[in-house]
This record gives structure tokens, sequence and C-alpha cells, in this order.
């Protein structure tokens, strides 16, 4: 079975999403690695006691967390 790699485009303004490359709030949308559908990094992060940390997905955390 062959892993497919997700590509999505994310305006750093609103970190609204999109398959599609293009312009959102006036600059192009940011091209993120979002992960194989399913994979754990796509997931929010939750607490052990399954509370919602953040909307955002995995990923975009730690890409957040890289510029830092
Ligand atoms: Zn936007």
């Amino acid at each position: 079975m062959q892993e497919q790699v997700r590509i999505v485009y994310m305006c750093e303004e609103c970190l609204y999403c999109s398959s599609e490359p293009g312009n959102h709030h006036g600059r192009p949308m940011t091209r993120c690695d979002a992960g194989c559908p399913g994979d754990e990094c796509t997931k929010p992060l939750e607490t052990a006691e399954g509370r919602l940390l953040t909307r955002a997905p995995r990923w975009w955390i730690f890409r957040e967390r890289k510029r830092i």
C-alpha cells in the first residue's frame, strides 16, 4: 500500500487551510507537509484525559516551534 503525503497550503494570518496553492489575506499561502492521512501528527494535541489543548494539528504546532 502506498502512503500518500498530504500537502496543504495554509494562510499564516487566519490559519485557513487549502489543498490548492493560492493567496489568502493578500499573501501566498505557506506550503506545509501535513503527513499521511490518519497519521498521529494530523491529530490535535490532547491531555491524557482527552481534553483538547489546541485545535491546531500537531504538524502545525511543531512547525511553529521550529521557527522560535
Ligand atoms: Zn487568510
